[in-house]
């Protein structure tokens, strides 16, 4: 999906090129009308008519040409036809320079307009180049006349005398150095100038492609969506063929593929996530912090990665996404042919890493902020409040498919001695010990909680009564016998458990709750380190 296609600018200048061609074609036969009209005889029109005719033929061919292009646009064969043109303009103003009195000539003012034509539609390379085609025929024809090997003519209202006169050295050697010097500065002008106002230009546009961005961006929180509007906005930007987002995990030192275009399933498979080699490509990325392109992967040393090797990437811009003083991801637009990175190609995936890395950071702290409101904060598990939204959850999902759920609560003995014996410091250690004791002892699916002060609960989906009891009793035994074995300030620790389970002994949160909080106290009474589960008081009077 493409959101931006612009008219290639060549093309676009092109044409503009041929509509002014129209006008002066135009603006040519009027001129000779006119002066046929006042001088009748006096002044000669054939060769100039002949000299318009020719340029109309011309454009009306390159007006077609240009058709056919933009159905087809290729930059190389824009360029070469935009070369074209101007040096035919510049043959055909020569020649009417030629027969209109050579460097007494009105028309050779115009040099300067056909200077600046080229210069806003050339590269500067070629400009330089059409002014010394410029200066080469005119001298051509200067030193022709003054040698005598071309016949002066002045085919002018101004100067009805076909023959004229013909030029001292001196002049000519001054008209052609002063013509020279006019025609490049004209061309360094120019340029100069057309160079700031397409550097202005690319400004704008820049401006107006990252509002259209923003906009889109702004319509969505999903760090997917947002990745793949950046990435496709690059992609299309760039016209290349492929690209991808790659997140950068610090701890692990491992990159991870977050979103792609235009590669095949193999690649995408290979590539999901890799380790960073040092010295490698991605390594330099990472380290340097700086775009990194590759025109032609096949000379480049850094690229050796067999799997992108063998995907037939030949060219592509990385720029790695950097927020505040991290890296955290890279973003590369890729071609599967050779290709020369304009500038300004460089600098726009470089604004699209800037969106992605705010993108990237955005989802990151959410994620952050979100993981912090449902954690306990000394002990690292899951918080009272979430410990309830989840067994409320749990409770609805038991009863729909009609499976047991249980409920485990469990209590340091005596932490308060604990406490004042060891101090708050080693407290705090023991609840963090006793927390990942919990995570270690229970099941992927088990859910631990802090509920408060000593107090944890878990709570085991799919299991019954039975099954609790006995995960209690391996948790107990542990606390006891091996965990804090080595330590002398552990070897008191005991605990006490009290399940309780859906729907055997309570069908709602709070009464769940309760029962395994009796189940706990029961345990407590009989003299603690112990696990009881809940009975009915029907049963036994518990
Ligand atoms: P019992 O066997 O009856 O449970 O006796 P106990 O001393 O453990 O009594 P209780 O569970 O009521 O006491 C809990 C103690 O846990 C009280 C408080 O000083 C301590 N405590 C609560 N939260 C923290 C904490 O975050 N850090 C530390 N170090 N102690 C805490
Ligand atoms: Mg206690």
């Amino acid at each position: 999906m493409s959101y931006y296609q612009d008219k290639p600018e060549t093309l676009e200048r092109v044409q503009w090129l041929i509509k002014l061609r129209w006008v002066a074609v135009t603006g040519t036969f009027v001129a000779i009308c006119v002066a046929e009209a006042l001088t009748s005889s006096g002044f000669f029109i054939m060769p100039y008519c002949l000299g318009a005719v020719l340029i109309a033929c011309y454009n009306l061919a390159f007006s077609l040409y240009a058709e056919s292009l933009s159905l087809n646009y290729d930059e190389k064969k824009a360029t070469k036809f935009a070369n074209l043109q101007v040096s035919l303009d510049l043959t055909v103003l020569t020649y009417f320079v030629y027969l209109s009195g050579g460097a007494e000539s009105p028309f050779i003012s115009f040099f300067v307009f056909h200077m600046i034509t080229a210069s806003i539609l050339l590269s500067t390379k070629s400009s330089y180049l059409q002014a010394g085609l410029a200066t080469s025929l005119c001298s051509f024809i200067l030193i022709g006349e003054y040698l005598r090997f071309l016949p002066h003519w002045n085919l002018t209202i101004l100067r009805p005398n076909p023959y004229g006169f013909y030029l001292e050295g001196r002049v000519v050697a001054i008209t052609i150095l002063e013509l020279t010097a006019m025609l490049f500065l004209t061309a360094y002008l120019t340029n100069y100038l057309a160079g700031l106002l397409r550097e202005k230009q690319e400004g704008i546009k820049e401006l107006s492609r990252l509002l259209k961005i923003g906009k889109l961006l702004g319509s969505t929180l999903k760090l997917d969506t947002i990745l793949n509007i950046i990435l496709d906005t690059a992609v299309s930007e760039t016209r290349t063929t492929a690209g991808s987002v790659v997140l950068f995990d610090e701890k692990k030192d491992e990159l991870t593929l977050r979103v792609a275009r235009g590669f095949s399933k193999p690649f995408l498979n290979k590539t999901s996530s890799w380790k960073i080699r040092k010295g490698g490509m991605t390594d330099m990325i990472l380290k340097e912090g700086k775009p990194f392109v590759i025109g032609d992967t096949s000379k480049s040393e850094l690229f050796k990665n067999p799997v992108a090797i063998k995907e037939g990437i030949k060219s592509l811009i990385a720029v790695p996404l950097f927020t505040e003083d991290r890296v955290v991801g890279i973003i590369y637009v890729d071609d599967f042919k050779p290709r020369n990175f304009t500038k300004s190609e460089v600098r726009l995936v470089s604004l699209f890493a800037t969106q992605a890395a705010v993108a990237v950071n955005n989802a990151q702290l959410h994620e952050k902020t979100k993981e912090l409101a449902i954690t306990d904060g000394l002990t690292k598990v899951f918080n009272h409040r979430h410990f309830r939204e989840t067994l409320e959850n749990e409770i609805i999902r038991a009863d729909r498919y009609h499976h047991p759920l249980s409920l485990t609560m469990m209590d340091i003995d005596c932490f308060k001695k604990y406490n004042d014996i060891y101090g708050h410091f080693e407290g705090d250690v023991l609840l963090k010990d006793i927390s990942d004791l919990l995570k270690r002892y229970t099941r992927e699916m088990d859910f631990v909680a802090r509920y408060g002060g000593d107090e944890f609960v878990i709570i085991s989906p799919e299991t019954d009564k039975e099954r609790a009891v006995e995960m209690a009793e391996r948790i107990r035994v542990e606390v006891v016998e091996s965990f804090f074995g080595s330590e002398e300030a552990y070897k008191s620790v005991t605990m006490s458990l009290g399940v309780a389970s859906f729907p055997t002994d309570a069908v709602s949160v709070d009464d769940l709750i309760k029962k395994a909080d009796a189940a706990l106290y029961k345990a407590k009474r009989a003299k603690r380190n112990k696990v009881c589960a809940f009975v009915s008081v029907s049963k036994t009077g518990a």
